[in-house]
């Protein structure tokens, strides 16, 4: 599974010290593959330890193999593996982490003969790589969840949760924390602080980064550094004259309580693209939709759009499930999509044309549920050169400039 770029002739050399800038889940994880599975010393610069803004600690954090892609499916498959035996991979002493995954699995419908056409579509892959997923026609719907309304729909795909397609949602900040945790005990270092240049030596062709400057003055040495700083990538990878398209993007999301016993709903995908699922306690919920308007750049995390529920999200949900013609906003917040305007994929891998710069950014919303295999993917390539277990190639940075996007048709 070799990954030479064109540009890349050299032999291989593996890093002594590998620098990440950001230290969100994917930092985190890389950091504690490269330190645990190939014993190379990391440094993690992190500019703030409470996780504010970071898209690790604001997400809804599902996870679900009912992707477009080859690639993402699998990842999400190996990354699935690794959050349901987290207590014992990430343990610390006596201390196992618990992430409280469930697997309710994720119900898409289709109100169209052009939307159940995709879902069907998308069920040929799924099932070549023994993700199951059962369609169910209205009838079918309604008669497993007596509480929807299904009188419009065409199909819904629903993912059955066994033990190669479970889908559902766990705690996100928890398992931040835990990759944190097991980076530490494992030698990583985290520092607090704000990584703002770096230094390089740059030629006509391949270039290499030596340091990373950051806002408290130091200077951090580097064999090799990784960008993994989510929504504000972009940004850092300016600093080395490297554009890409990730864009910070605000997604909403509301918490209320409705006097209904859904605990065993799955997370519902309406065709509107408006979604909600159960949390643990009976009778309460979260939910969301994409923006309305145009999806800017950088709005503030501060400025919910109170109104994208009232106008957009409620009427969708009161017509979908009636129980939910009485409900309570109780709480909600913002947080940033890491959005890859080019085709809504993760973009892996070196990056051109540095011999020793990687990035795993781009998640454009399935960051959290793909860290693990992400995390592990990057540390091989940037320990021995090379993907060792999973072929992440097809994310791959370069197919920007070679203009071959990987198009993920299911973001939510
Ligand atoms: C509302 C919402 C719902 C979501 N739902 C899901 C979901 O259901 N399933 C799923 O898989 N994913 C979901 N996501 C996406 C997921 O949360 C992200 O893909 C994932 O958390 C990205 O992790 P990250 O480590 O790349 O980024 P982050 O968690 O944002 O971490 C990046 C870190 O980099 C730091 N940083 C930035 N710049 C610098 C710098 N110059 N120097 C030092 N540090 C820096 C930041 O402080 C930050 O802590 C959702 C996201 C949101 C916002």
């Amino acid at each position: 599974m070799r990954n030479k770029q064109s540009w890349e002739t050299r032999e291989w050399q593996r890093p002594l010290h590998v620098v990440i800038v950001g230290g969100g889940v994917m930092g985190a994880a890389t950091a504690w593959f490269l330190a645990r599975e190939h014993g190379v010393r990391v440094t993690v610069i992190e500019r703030d330890a409470s996780y504010a803004q970071a898209s690790s600690a604001l997400s809804v954090c599902a996870i679900r193999q009912q992707f477009s892609t080859a690639i993402n499916i699998r990842i999400s498959q190996d990354s699935l593996a690794f959050y349901r035996s987290i207590s014992t991979e990430l343990a610390v002493g006596d201390e196992s982490p618990n992430i409280g995954l469930v697997e309710p699995g994720y119900l898409y419908l289709a109100a169209t003969e052009g939307g159940a056409t995709l879902l069907r579509e998308q069920h040929a892959l799924q099932k070549q790589h023994a993700v199951h997923t059962a369609l169910l026609s209205p009838a079918g719907l309604a008669e497993r969840y007596p509480w929807l309304t299904t009188s419009d729909l065409v199909l819904g795909s629903l993912g059955l949760s066994t033990a190669s397609s479970g889908e559902g949602w766990f705690d996100g900040y928890a398992a931040l924390q835990a990759f944190r945790r097991g980076a530490i005990s494992a030698g990583v270092s985290f520092v607090e602080d704000d990584a703002i240049d770096f230094v390089v030596d740059a030629h006509d062709g391949p270039s290499t980064v030596r340091a990373v400057h950051t806002a408290r003055g130091q200077s951090v040495e580097a064999d090799a550094v990784v960008i993994a700083a989510g929504a504000w990538s972009a940004r850092v990878a300016d600093k080395l004259g490297v554009l890409l398209p990730v864009h910070a993007r605000k997604r909403d999301v509301f918490a209320f309580e409705a006097d209904v016993d859904l605990r065993d709903a799955p997370l519902l995908i309406d065709p509107s693209g408006v979604w909600f699922r159960p949390e643990v306690q009976q009778g309460r919920f979260l939910c969301g939709s994409p923006p309305r308007g145009d999806d800017i750049d950088d709005v503030p995390l501060d400025q919910v759009d109170r109104g994208l529920f009232d106008d957009v999200i409620w009427p969708v949900l009161a017509a979908r499930v009636p129980a939910f013609d009485a409900l309570r906003v109780t709480s909600s917040w913002a947080g940033y999509y890491e959005m890859n305007s080019f085709d809504h994929n993760g973009l892996v891998g070196q990056l051109a044309p540095y011999t020793n710069a990687y990035t795993g950014c781009g998640f454009s919303g399935h960051g959290l549920q793909q860290a693990p295999a992400v995390g592990r993917g990057l540390a091989e390539l940037i320990a021995t050169g090379e993907y060792l277990t999973l072929d992440l190639s097809p994310l791959r940075v370069d197919r920007i400039a070679e203009g071959r996007p990987l198009l993920e048709k299911n973001v939510i």
